[in-house]
């Protein structure tokens, strides 16, 4: 297959390309010989009125910008960010308003021990003057939490290691962190510290922390207000901490001393009342009663976080607890990111912008940067120095998805042809051309930005520039003035240089007793019949390019021959599956539309052949090596869709054992429940990988099956693991088939191979996702999804220079579906700072937390997952400590300060923290561990964000006639109330909870019952009825299902019933039944590590 023979390309996606409407594909896509040198998009030659504003060379930086970064003290009536001050159009990186929070007196009013967050004089006013230090720190002597709240922890985990429970649970890992270590000797934290690193698995990005905080290397401002451009005062103590999550909108010197001291009102937090002022001083950790409309929220759970309370530190006097309604509210933050950036579409002309957050709907133009569809990172600006960088311990990285699935609305990349010379690169680092190049010497020659070399134009791509040095072309062509854009690949960059066939996906179906019992197999066949016309398709064409061949098998393997000819298909046996062969090549990959007869008529008849088996053992990988083998005696890349159901112990290749053991649980051999049981599965996957073979496992166990070994070899080749529990058609089959027709249906790349360049001074230095490495730099893919993403850890190796900052290109080789070569990139051109202010005013927690979470989840193979904690929080620690010592402005060391940017870092981790994964309830198996941890690795940071972090939404609060989502409320029990229903989900889990004094009539129009008790607790389906309120609860539940990568099966919880219990582990900011920490618990723990640190 030639590329020029195939189809135009673009638009690749057949989507309309409304930013450049007049590139007509024809124009460009498939011609052969020398190619595009004038205008080859057609109508498109007018520079856009759109693109004016890029500058002819380089990337427009942000505005300069070194002065206290916003930040975030805790004070009473938190969530009032003055965030509405900034227009959300003109978004720049300057540095805004730089508030300082400012102390409330917070205990008397509201018995909060810390009193933080956002100052915003406004809503300080009715509390009163901000505390002396000493009043301060007063209150912080009394916040040992350890004191009230201490009590043994369940013996279902170590909670946060207080020594007792870890002496006895781990006696064999005697450093313990800081939360073990801790309570018994007030050592000074910076030995304390030097302790850990010692400990510190291959979890490879904490230093010893004594380097965060010896010796600041650039001098370690205290106060880069100083020095910035902010207005006098603007740094001080008293101004409000209020910006925009990280976009400033105006450059600090615009703004008129004093802007930030008032602010606009900002929309009232929907939840927060400003009751305070009523507040009682609240002891023993009970807020609740006080505030809360349950009345019995006094301590829901048995177990109790310990943070390490002892015997040894002196209990200080009654201890206080923090209101939490003076913590950073999730909620708000998102709220207010909606409301100051949702409106405006995201351009990526300039460099360095920090993008709105993945809560909020916005648009993107792409104007030279890809977009953070594709790309988001940890922080969009970088310290120059490793030194800085090592100070501030905020993780340096980028979660990429190169396939992101864009809206209607965006185009999708374009697909460039540069006929038989291929894409035009640097010599030396080979980097592609993009709109990063600098062209020189009248055009004859362009710079690279990522090396610095000087390489000629070849002369079929000559153009001369402009007076300002830009190409005349450079808006008629994508490599030079978009972030995002595809090259046609030339046979160079193909397998044994010849162009690949199109892809094939192989269905193989376990047929032994269980699959067949349950009715699997034949509503499987059912499905598939119709599902075989909705392969995926390559832009506008008609039908897909894709093959398919089908195997089914139990301790034995069966192929058919589905040839288009055959009046009725034909089956081979291979029982021989320590050697695995495959029998016939010739009508085992057909083409759907020709074998169609053929295929139904197999189909039909699976179920029936296999009826009466009562074959119950399965073999597993001699499967996998089967359909691999099939590819590859096919040439070509393709995926394999396994259905299986138990724990493969007959007798091959691969043989498994039951090894769980709950024993194991918070001992040192735990991690052993995460790796595979055998090395004969990354073996297998190698092959798989090597041949361009993706596999897609969907599990169907009764009972233990070794997720962890079988998701190997899906984890290796960009696949996906699917695990349907006690699979009963009637309650299954709705989320099953929805995920696989979107499985089958999504757009996929195959024989894929990613690589990151650099600018010189950084360098991708770890990755994490589903994929596979044979050596340092190529992120190997049998298959990638439009789903998946890759997660990429960056590492100074020199020093960055602001003036050119940081540029990544992410460049993936890829086979498309219908069997083209392609390579997609990425530009993306961050900012370099000398002051570490402007590194925390310009990170993306949410981004933060996505590769903290895969960082952890990676490390329980190796380590102990309390000491995968211990590492989190010790980081967490540092970052916030170096906030605090070098970014904030002097202030009483009780103040727990957190930079705007990173104010949920504390809530947000702590929901990583207590994960099934790391902090697992007596509930969770040992399969959904390991299942959740493979799912996490490719998960982008939206679905991070709600995994961790679940949705709660009040159905019965909002009119019924409005037709906007309601807002969202607080993961917390007493958020809510008895007399509502509320929806809860995290992308996985879809709960209706139904209050126990919800009015009769609500409960009519939604359950179609007369009343609360005769709801049936657990319904997954709730009752089409016609009334408004049931319309309005059923069209939410189908959005937010389309929204997600997996159907979220519903599950009705009745307050008070037993199965609230499953619930109210997705209610994050309380403590959990397995010893999570409750937010404000956690919250005071963070700032008791901070100080230790700072002291
Ligand atoms: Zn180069």
């Amino acid at each position: 297959m030639n590329v020029n023979q195939s189809a135009p390309p673009v638009p690749p996606f057949g989507q309309n390309q409304p930013i450049y409407p007049g590139y007509h594909q024809s124009s460009y896509g498939g011609q052969p010989g020398p190619a595009v040198a004038a205008t080859p998009y057609g109508a498109y030659n007018g520079p856009v009125p759109g693109y004016q504003q890029i500058p002819p060379q380089g990337v427009p930086r942000a505005p300069p910008s070194s002065g206290v970064p916003p930040a975030s003290t805790m004070q009473a009536p938190c969530g009032q960010t003055a965030y509405g001050q900034f227009g959300q159009g003109d978004i720049q990186n300057g540095p805004s308003s730089t508030a300082q929070m400012q102390r409330l007196q917070g205990s008397q009013q509201f018995g909060s021990p810390l009193a933080p967050v956002v100052s915003q004089p406004a809503v300080l006013q009715p509390y009163g003057p901000p505390p002396t230090s000493t009043q301060v720190t007063a209150q912080l002597a009394g916040m040992q939490i350890s004191g009230a709240v201490s009590q043994a922890p369940p013996s279902s985990g170590l909670g946060y290691g207080p020594p007792t429970s870890l002496a006895s649970a781990s006696g064999s890992f005697p450093n313990s962190g800081p939360y073990g270590s801790y309570p018994q000797s007030q050592a000074p934290p910076l030995s304390q510290a030097q302790g850990h690193p010692g400990v510190q698995p291959p979890l490879r990005s904490a230093p010893p922390l004594a380097s965060s905080f010896t010796s600041p290397a650039s001098g370690g401002p205290r106060m880069p207000s100083m020095t910035g451009p902010l207005p006098p005062g603007q740094g001080f103590g008293s101004l409000p901490v209020s910006q925009p999550n990280h976009v400033s909108s105006t450059p600090a010197h615009a703004l008129p001393p004093g802007t930030q001291m008032t602010g606009p009102p900002g929309p009232p937090p929907p939840m927060h009342s400003p009751q305070q002022p009523g507040y009682q001083l609240q002891q023993n950790g009970s807020f609740g009663p006080a505030r809360g409309p349950q009345p019995n929220y006094e301590s829901p759970y048995p177990g109790t976080p310990t943070f390490g309370s002892q015997p040894g530190p002196p209990q200080p006097l009654p201890p206080k607890r923090l209101d939490p309604d003076a913590i950073p509210s999730p909620i708000q933050v998102i709220e207010d990111d909606r409301n100051n950036r949702g409106s405006e579409p995201f351009v990526t002309g300039v460099r360095g912008q920090v993008p709105p957050l993945v809560t909020t709907n916005f648009l993107v133009k792409d104007q030279g940067n890809a977009s953070p569809r594709y790309i988001r990172c940890t922080s969009y600006n970088i310290p120059c120095t490793a030194d800085m960088a090592k100070q501030a311990q905020v993780p340096l990285a980028a979660v990429i998805k190169p396939l992101a699935r864009l809206p209607p609305e965006e185009a999708s990349p374009y697909v460039v042809d540069h006929g038989e010379s291929g894409p035009l690169r640097c010599n030396r680092c080979k980097a592609y051309m993009c709109p990063l190049m600098t062209f020189i010497e009248g055009g004859r020659r362009f710079q690279c930005s990522f090396c610095s070399c000087i390489n000629d134009v070849p002369p079929q791509y000559f153009q001369h520039l402009d007076h300002t040095g830009k190409r005349v072309d450079a808006y008629d062509r994508p490599e030079l003035s978009l972030g995002s854009y595809e090259f046609l690949a030339t046979v160079d960059y193909c397998k044994n240089n010849k162009f690949p066939s199109p892809p094939a996906f192989i269905f193989m179906i376990d047929v032994s007793y269980n699959a067949i019992r349950t009715g699997l197999v034949r509503l499987l066949c059912e499905e598939l019949k119709s599902l075989l016309d909705y392969l995926p398709r390559e832009g506008g064409a008609e039908e897909s390019a894709i093959r398919v061949g089908f195997v089914t098998y139990n301790k034995v393997l069966h192929f058919y021959n589905v040839k288009s000819s055959l009046a009725q298909p034909q089956m081979m046996v291979v029982s021989d599956v320590a050697d695995m062969f495959v029998p016939l090549l010739d009508g085992f990959l057909v083409n759907v539309k020709e074998s169609r007869a053929v295929i139904t008529s197999l189909l039909d008849k699976i179920p029936e052949m296999f009826a009466d088996t009562r074959e119950t053992e399965t073999v597993f990988a001699p499967v996998i090596q089967a359909g691999m083998e099939a590819l590859k005696a096919a040439e070509c890349a393709g995926k394999l869709f396994l259905f299986h159901t138990s724990l493969p112990i007959a007798e091959a290749p691969g043989k498994l054992k039951n090894r769980d053991d709950r024993k194991l649980l918070n001992t040192d051999k735990e991690k052993t429940l995460f790796q595979p049981q055998t090395g004969a599965y990354q073996t297998l996957a190698k092959e798989c990988v090597a041949q361009g073979c993706c596999v897609d496992l969907f599990l169907f166990p009764n009972q233990y099956v070794d997720v962890a070994t079988l998701s190997v070899v899906p984890q290796l080749t960009g696949g996906s693991v699917y695990k349907y529990a006690c699979f009963q058609v009637e309650n299954d089959q709705e989320r099953f088939l929805s995920d696989l027709r979107r499985d089958v249906q999504k757009v996929v790349g195959f024989d894929a191979v990613m690589r990151v360049r650099t600018s010189t001074g950084i360098r991708a230095v770890d990755f994490f996702g589903a994929f596979y490495m044979s050596n340092t730099t190529d992120v190997e893919l049998a298959g990638l999804d439009e789903d998946k993403t890759v997660t990429v850890e960056f590492k100074h190796d020199d020093r960055l220079n602001e003036e050119s900052g940081a540029l990544l290109q992410c460049a993936l080789l890829y086979t498309s579906c219908a069997g083209q070569r392609r390579l997609r990139i990425h530009n993306l051109a961050l900012n370099c700072c000398t002051q570490l202010a402007d590194l925390y005013r310009n990170c993306e927690t949410d981004t933060l937390i996505n590769y903290m979470a895969k960082f952890a989840y990676r490390g329980v193979v190796n380590s102990p997952v309390k000491t995968v904690r211990d590492t989190l929080i010790t980081q967490c620690a540092q970052i916030l400590a170096c906030y605090r010592k070098n970014c904030a402005s002097p202030s009483s060391a009780g103040q727990l300060i957190l930079p705007e940017c990173m104010k949920l870092l504390p809530v947000y981790l702590n929901c990583v923290l207590k994960s099934d994964v790391l902090q697992p309830g007596a509930e969770v198996t040992t399969d959904d561990r390991a299942y959740v941890r493979q799912l996490v690795s490719s998960m982008d940071v939206a679905e991070t964000n709600v995994f961790f972090y679940p949705r709660l939404l009040p159905l019965t609060k909002s009119p019924i006639d409005s037709t906007s989502e309601p807002p969202a409320v607080r993961a917390s029990e007493e958020r809510l109330s008895s007399g509502d229903i509320y929806l809860l989900e995290n992308g996985l889990n879809l709960f209706v909870w139904v209050g126990a004094s919800v009015q009769q009539g609500v409960v009519q129009s939604l359950f179609n019952v007369s009343s609360f008790s005769q709801i049936t607790s657990g319904l997954s389906v709730l009752p089409v009825l016609d009334n408004p309120l049931s319309k309005k609860v059923r069209g939410l539940i189908d959005s937010l299902r389309a929204q997600r990568m997996r159907y979220m099966k519903l599950i009705v919880v009745k307050q008070e019933d037993k199965l609230e219990m499953l619930f109210k582990h997705f209610l994050v900011e309380d403590k959990s039944l397995s010893g999570g920490a409750s937010y404000v618990d956690f919250l005071c723990h963070m700032h008791k590590e901070i100080r230790q640190l700072l002291s």
